[in-house]
């Protein structure tokens, strides 16, 4: 079996974390403390969380049923908010960035506007102050989504706490994990009441229960290089090479793949255990994307995203931009399904979901980002070794580039 670099930091279980007679510690506490957050609801998702979030937002503002997003996201978003009878307003992204267009996002906020969703992709940290006055116009929630930010912080703040509610994930490869499982919270202590409320009433579904206690079994026992091609590599080429790069990514959601049901208490004790390890693990994986990120800058034809003054970044992965697909389809094709962990975040904007392309609006900067980008772990796995291997071999393309 080749080794196989997983294609974000997942922190690994150990073990002992599976213990049933651990101290057991209360998930909601320990992040809370951890992360300096009001206690959080805990939910079986951070599809769940969104859900819970946006269910209490419309029963204060029934006649609002618009929610905006960007239109480069992860598909679950848009299909969350349909799944409750909103519907997605999809909002371009500035030219060359995964920042929201202000122009079109201005356009598209209305007194309809339930709330805007804001996204901390690749754990760096999004600057809500523009987008607080447009929201302010008409009354609109944000909504942080920091699915894939946990640990990141804004003038030392942790990330959530700049706008209405916020939510992490706790699904594979977001960094902390349930096997599935969402922490949601507000700052204003009226909406935090209200979405601890609605979380307390969500049924345990039994079920669903043991399919992801298995599931985090599993994960305990092969997230690791010598086994991960099993869950994981293998599945990526299986659908390359059948050109599914929506599958092959794991982007091919419906709306079948929600369920609604409580985090059991077994894989909260798991994860609680777990997090324990989470500051030296953020610490570890800021060190090495801060100096992967200056070899990368070097190269030609890339814009690496970096995190911006004020702000820490977690850096689950290191996010790219080529000037040109071609250059980024040449990177993918030495490198994709080499086990290195490189990969895309997202491989389409949302109309180009076959799920979604009912959404169908004019986004060209989303689709141009979606083409352009892909990712390179920052997995503590991937030695320097192997990132030198991939520094060598997109370097070779970027100035073969140049030739042409
Ligand atoms: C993963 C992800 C979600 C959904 O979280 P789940 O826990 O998988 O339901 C939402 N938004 C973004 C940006 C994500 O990356």
């Amino acid at each position: 079996m080749k080794p196989e670099i997983p294609p974000t930091n997942g922190l690994a279980l150990y073990f002992k974390d599976l213990n049933p007679f651990n101290h057991q510690q209360d998930l909601a506490s320990c992040i809370s403390a951890l992360l300096n957050i009001p206690k959080p609801a805990l939910t079986c998702s951070g599809t769940a969380a969104l859900i819970i979030a946006l269910e209490t937002l419309k029963e204060l503002y029934p006649q609002k049923t618009q929610v905006i997003i960007p239109a480069w996201t992860c598909p679950l978003v848009a299909l969350a908010i349909e799944k409750i009878g909103l519907i997605p307003i999809l909002c371009d992204l500035e030219k060359n960035h995964f920042k929201f267009d202000l122009h079109d996002l201005k356009q598209k906020n209305n007194i309809s506007t339930l709330a805007i969703i804001v996204t901390h992709f690749a754990g760096l940290v999004y600057d809500l102050t523009d987008l607080k006055y447009i929201a302010q116009q008409h009354n609109t929630y944000l909504i942080e989504d920091a699915a894939q930010a946990m640990g990141a912080k804004y003038n030392h703040q942790s990330v959530g706490l700049q706008g209405d509610i916020a939510f992490f994930s706790l699904a594979f490869g977001k960094g902390l994990t349930s096997a599935e499982g969402g922490i949601l919270f507000s700052i204003r202590p009226e909406l935090q009441k209200k979405i601890h409320k609605k979380a307390s009433k969500v049924p345990m579904l039994k079920d669903w229960e043991f399919k992801r206690s298995i599931e985090l079994f599993g994960y305990t026992l092969l997230y690791r290089p010598s086994t991960l091609s099993w869950i994981y590599g293998h599945h990526l080429r299986k659908y390359l090479k059948e050109n599914n790069e929506i599958a092959a990514v794991g982007d091919d959601f419906n709306q079948e793949d929600i369920p609604i049901h409580q985090l059991g208490k077994w894989r909260s004790h798991v994860a609680a255990h777990a997090a324990n390890r989470l500051p030296e693990h953020w610490n570890q994986a800021h060190l090495q994307a801060k100096k992967r990120i200056e070899q990368l800058r070097k190269l030609p034809h890339l814009t690496i995203f970096d995190e911006e003054s004020s702000t820490t970044a977690t850096f689950p992965f290191i996010l790219i931009l080529a000037e040109h697909k071609k250059i980024t389809d040449a990177i993918l094709a030495a490198l994709w399904t080499g086990g290195l962990g490189i990969t895309k975040l997202f491989v389409r904007a949302i109309p180009d979901y076959p799920a979604l392309k009912h959404l169908h609006s004019s986004v060209p900067n989303a689709i141009d980002f979606a083409e352009r980008s892909f990712t390179i772990t920052n997995s503590a796995w991937l030695d320097d070794q192997n990132f030198n291997k991939i520094l060598k071999t997109i370097e070779m393309i970027t100035l073969q580039y140049d030739l042409i």
